[in-house]
């Protein structure tokens, strides 16, 4: 038994925790959870917890039907809205196959292989999500669809609003599962919310946003309100989007970082963005996985739908902030494609897989976008050579199925059953006829 598992098993002792929740997340990025007794903690950490795995999405061929949860105990935590009554923990599992092998449909893995290779290169790679969402009055969305909660705008101060309590409520909770807030403020759209979280290693970070999603959904139930992380719910406001902040460190150094050079970026930081760039569209049906994402991504309001870098661009894909001199250690590039609803496992191991690739092949950066790119003719950005991101969730699959990138990413079994499961859901939704099909032709027509 390790140190960590041996503290895990005196804190339930001390703690009187009644439940430990074994968390894992599916591959579209759903959280799932098996309650087991603390006593069975101790022998968990040994064989892993069994469960059919054929009730999991993406698990399904028989083969690994049986497959062990193995609780990773750097991620134990007491949940704080359980209270301390009696309280309830949980831990994030790595899942494997009966005789230890990684389930290759595990998403946390997926992240953790490609985290493995970057460490052989000798590189940690750094996340920090800034995480937008809406408040609504209830899930429910009549005629006039949804009803946020409030009529706010971006960094609005609403003097004894609702928003403010609740991202108060929030941040405090996520402070005390062990989840650091960096800033959060009120976004564009009414009852629009974005809360970032302090930089950490990425795997963290990934299991960091999956817990995020579900203190945001219980804190809105325990006001009352609804929390959506839908990427576009109003046509007429901004979408809410994942932008990851990404560094890569070698020991102690940003290796993104070079001073003297053009916004301090060295040239492996402009060879990373070189890669995010060119397989952007590849991967895009992971960062951007539903229908409804594309929405956001063509919807206007800040977020990119052209493939360009840019210094504090708010209209490229990738934007690289900026830095007051000399603080190196903070040197990082912004991918601001991503939503609020994407599997960040999946979502971080490919853009570090594509950075990564931008190294290896020594990709060249073309030049930066310094206009407006929305405002440009179609003509304009070709000539630019400013290529779209995907316009629809088919385009998207598209481009994925003909990547060797992701496919190699992801392994055969998590590339064919997103595959599979997003072509599922463009059929679904190319036979819909639409509110804007019936308002524009059926009085017409
Ligand atoms: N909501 C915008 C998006 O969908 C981003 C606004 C911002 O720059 O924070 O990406
Ligand atoms: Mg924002
Ligand atoms: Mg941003």
């Amino acid at each position: 038994m390790d140190k960590q598992q041996d503290f895990v098993l005196r804190t339930i002792e001390e703690r009187g925790v009644k439940f430990v929740r074994l968390w894992f997340t599916d591959v579209v990025g759903t959280l799932k959870s098996v309650a087991v007794a603390p006593a069975e903690i101790e022998g968990a950490f040994a064989e892993g917890v069994g469960f059919d795995g054929s009730a999991i999405e993406g698990m399904t061929r028989s083969y690994e039907a049986d497959v062990l949860a193995q609780p990773d105990p750097s991620t134990f935590q007491i949940l704080p809205w359980r209270g301390e009554v009696d309280p309830t923990a949980r831990m994030f599992c790595d899942i494997t196959t009966p005789d230890g092998e990684p389930a290759i449909a595990d998403p946390r893995n997926v992240l953790k292989r490609t985290l493995a290779k970057a460490a052989e290169r000798g590189f940690t790679f750094y996340t920090h999500p800034e995480i937008e969402f809406y408040l609504l009055k209830s899930s429910e969305y009549k005629d006039g669809g949804p009803q946020p909660i409030d009529n706010a705008g971006y960094f609005d101060n609403v003097s004894g609003g609702f928003g403010q309590d609740f991202r108060r409520r929030s941040v405090r909770m996520l402070e005390d599962i062990g989840i650091s807030v960096e800033f959060s403020h009120h976004e564009a759209g009414p009852g629009q919310n974005e809360i970032d979280l302090r930089y950490a290693d990425a795997l963290t970070t990934a299991d960091n946003v999956m817990t995020f999603r579900t203190v945001i959904k219980e804190v809105a139930s325990e006001q009352g309100v609804y929390a959506t992380f839908m990427p576009k719910p109003f046509a007429e406001h901004p979408g809410s989007g994942m932008h990851t902040h990404m560094s890569l460190f070698e020991g102690d150094v940003n290796a993104f970082y070079e001073a003297g050079a053009k916004y301090e970026l060295s040239k492996l930081g402009r060879q990373f963005i070189a890669g995010l760039l060119h397989y952007a569209p590849e991967i895009t049906a992971i960062t951007n996985q539903y229908v409804n994402s594309y929405k956001r991504l063509w919807g206007g309001d800040e977020a990119p739908s052209f493939v360009t870098w840019g210094h504090n661009n708010r209209s490229a894909l990738v934007r690289v902030p900026v830095y007051k001199p000399n603080k190196g250690q903070s040197s990082r590039i912004e991918y601001r494609a991503i939503d609020s609803a994407a599997n960040p496992y999946l979502a971080y191991a490919l853009l570090l897989a594509a950075g990564l690739k931008g190294i290896e092949d020594g990709l060249e950066l073309p030049d930066e976008a310094e206009d407006n790119v929305w405002e440009l003719t179609d003509s304009e950005r070709k000539a630019l050579g400013y290529r779209p991101l995907p316009t629809n969730l088919e385009q998207a699959i598209t481009f994925m199925e003909s990547s060797e990138l992701v496919a190699e990413t992801l392994g055969e079994k998590v590339f064919n059953y997103v595959l599979l499961n997003k072509r599922r859901e463009w059929k679904a939704y190319r036979a819909q006829v639409t509110e804007f099909e019936l308002r524009n032709n059926l009085e017409s027509l």
